[in-house]
């Protein structure tokens, strides 16, 4: 099916038609077209300026010039460009470590860190055979350490419990060793998140960084959050060496840019999709299938 970007540029080259052959100039009009449909999608202004240049060097090599269907191989062009910079192939969890492997979440409150956590868990139990214990640093919300727990019964995982008295260093030090003891094979750390980006809290997430030393350390981000999501990547990338990706609320009706933006700002690959509320609802990340979203 011709995505609503395919059909714009067709117009486009339509209304050209006369010309003996496209230009670089009609490359151009069609690249406002791309340009458009990004920002739409809600791709962070920087970040569509270099895709746009990239996507273009390529664009006036023969393959649009010289072809048929220019709109059509333009569109080609973008799809196979924003597919790459998402990253190609599947980019599963890494468990390559002594066990446990610890996993931390990173993320702004409300991204679905304690969601992830337990649909996490689940996935690694059920699909990769893994015996699984959480964890919640979040010492500021009693109610965020009950929520884990409810969600990690549903997982049918582990659940380590913490109160809002301890400090996050040490309760993530009391459940490694607890996990080491009862032959836990991965520790999934949920930690404290503020709506806005908080020098205290990056520093906690610091040093839990430092005691945990995760083999992956994931920043969850709301697909909902639209260009503010480069802003909280940036944040998370300095003060973190983030190893992947999880984009959540892809059930909602964004387009879905923030992807491109944040794997842009991180250079970390987009591991994971939020599809729903519900435990189940977390699917390996498909950057060819959003690639096509982001276009619309
Ligand atoms: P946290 O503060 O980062 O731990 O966020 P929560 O895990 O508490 O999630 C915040 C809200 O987003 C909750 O209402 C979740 O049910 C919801 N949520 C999380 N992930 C998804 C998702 O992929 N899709 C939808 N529709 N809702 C989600």
């Amino acid at each position: 099916m011709a995505s609503a970007l395919t059909e714009k540029l067709t117009r486009l080259v339509k209304e050209m038609r006369g010309q003996a052959r496209i230009t670089e100039a009609n490359v151009q009009d069609m690249l406002r077209e791309v340009r458009m449909a990004l920002l739409e999608a809600d791709v962070a202004l920087p970040v569509v300026r270099d895709f746009i240049a990239r996507v273009k060097e390529k664009a006036l090599g023969q393959e649009v010039l010289g072809s048929l269907k220019p709109g059509q191989a333009l569109v080609g062009i973008v799809n196979k460009e924003l597919a790459a910079t998402m990253g190609e192939g599947v980019a599963d969890i890494n468990l390559n470590a002594q066990p446990p492997a610890v996993i931390l979440m990173a993320g702004l409150q409300g991204a679905g860190k304690t969601t992830t956590t337990a649909k996490l868990a689940k996935h690694l139990i059920e699909k990769r055979k893994k015996k699984v214990l959480t964890v919640s640093g979040d010492v500021y919300r009693p109610a965020a350490i009950e929520q884990l727990k409810t969600v990690t019964k549903q997982a049918g995982a582990e659940w380590f419990p913490s109160t809002p008295d301890q400090k996050p260093s040490d309760i993530a030090l009391g459940a490694l060793d607890y996990a080491k003891k009862h032959f836990f094979d991965v520790l999934l750390v949920d930690t404290a998140g503020r709506l806005a980006i908080d020098e205290v809290l990056m520093q906690e997430i610091k040093d839990l960084h430092a005691v945990l030393n995760p083999v992956e350390t994931l920043f969850v981000v709301d697909a909902m959050q639209g260009q503010d999501a480069v802003n909280t990547a940036k944040a998370f990338k300095e003060a973190l060496p983030l190893t992947g990706i999880v984009l959540t609320k892809l059930d909602g009706d964004s387009r879905g840019g923030a992807a491109l933006s944040v794997r842009q700002v991180t250079g970390a690959p987009i591991k994971f999709a939020g599809v729903s509320e519900k435990i189940d609802g977390l699917e390996v990340f498909d950057a060819e299938r959003h690639a096509g979203r982001i276009l619309g």
